[in-house]
């Protein structure tokens, strides 16, 4: 473990050991420069566990005081690497993407290291089938999962399990166009079998992504951003004429590479709202302590405005990263630019205040 930004030696930080917590840690990818910037904004300490080939990158950033440099994100399992952690920073650790990828759910409901918002809820993010359970208890009904390779009938889009960010899923209108490219994918050791695979009903529609922050102080749930993502190469078909897409045999796919800010119909926003509220409660009566902190519902208008949800990340999502400065929607609410990483780090603030962490932190 290398440290970064840290004159200060280990026994002199042991003796000024935080009585409360006063600083907020994050992995170093996904939006951390977001959470981080927020939590310094909001006069926290920020520390970031970095992978070595990011180092240089993370060094830019002055807002990063501490940064802990490890092989692989894995490490931060270590018994001892955690206790060492609390012992001298006492952090709170936000989860992102790049969380639940790099680590089983397993080893994040044993984090000893207290992490801000439910996190035994991650789970029902990457299980399929209990994602499934809580969008319907949410009233929030995603398109008809198809069950068998057999019933697909009509255009269907095919995911695999975890938070991949789209990477890897395809579109199949029969049996036989799912065989082909589920092979492909046991070919190149993406899957070991066509069980890993989960399909969904195609919902036609134009994407969007519904971010929210629910606050058990306040007891309130806010809207602040609406985005949608930038996804190659199913964004870049549309720039190919129709003739050269038949015959080029290309085949779209979901990969994440970036986020598009957009702003609702402001006639939309009371069923946005109410779908978010109505998530809240699900979360609370299925996962207890439910869904304190960010988070996102995730799908498609379609041609009758009506929201067709295929998704939801029970924690802050990269498309956040687009309001460092605010949001459309943030703004309306708060009077200084607040990012989701600053509203994480002003709820902490005011748990400490009033002595009820124990709401926000798991
Ligand atoms: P996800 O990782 O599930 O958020 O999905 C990645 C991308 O796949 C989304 O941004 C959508 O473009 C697309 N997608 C996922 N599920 C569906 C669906 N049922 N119908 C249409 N598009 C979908």
């Amino acid at each position: 473990m290398t440290l970064y930004n840290d004159s200060e030696t280990n026994s002199q930080k042991n003796s000024q050991k935080h009585a409360n917590h006063d600083c907020i840690m994050t992995l170093g990818s996904h939006c951390s420069l977001q959470v981080l910037k927020g939590a310094k904004d909001e006069g926290f300490q920020t520390l970031l566990i970095c992978e070595e080939k990011r180092v240089s990158l993370y060094k830019r950033f002055r807002f990063i005081d501490k940064l802990i440099v490890v092989n692989n994100f894995k490490e931060i399992l270590n018994q001892g690497f955690q206790k060492n952690l609390i012992d001298l920073y006492n952090p709170i650790m936000i989860p992102h993407g790049t969380l639940i990828s790099s680590l089983s759910m397993d080893d994040i409901e044993k984090f000893k290291i207290p992490i801000f918002g439910n996190k035994w809820i991650l789970r029902w993010e990457s299980d399929r089938v209990l994602k499934q359970q809580l969008m319907i208890e949410s009233s929030i009904l995603p398109p008809k999962q198809i069950l068998s390779k057999n019933d697909i009938d009509g255009l269907c889009i095919v995911k695999l399990h975890g938070a991949a960010g789209g990477k890897g899923y395809f579109l199949v209108s029969d049996k036989k166009s799912f065989e082909e490219q589920a092979q492909k994918l046991i070919e190149s050791n993406v899957i070991i079998s066509e069980d890993q695979l989960f399909i969904q009903k195609y919902a036609n529609g134009v994407p969007v992504y519904l971010q929210f922050f629910y606050s058990p102080i306040e007891n309130e749930l806010e809207l602040l951003g609406v985005d949608r993502r930038y996804e190659t190469d199913i964004d870049a078909l549309g720039r190919i004429p129709a003739e050269f897409q038949m015959s080029s045999n290309l085949e779209p796919s979901y990969t994440v590479v970036g986020n598009i800010p957009i702003v609702l119909r402001e006639s939309l926003l009371p069923e946005a709202y109410s779908m978010g509220e109505r998530f809240v409660d699900a979360a609370g009566k299925l996962v207890p302590p439910g869904m304190p902190g960010p988070f996102c519902i995730e799908g498609v208008y379609d041609n009758g405005a009506n929201f067709i949800a295929f998704e939801f990340s029970a924690r802050i999502v990269a498309g956040t990263n687009l309001y460092v400065s605010g949001s459309p929607y943030s703004d309306l609410l708060y009077d200084v630019p607040m990012s989701m990483g600053r509203r994480i780090a002003l709820e902490i603030k005011k748990a400490i205040k009033s002595s009820k962490l124990g709401l926000v932190l798991t």
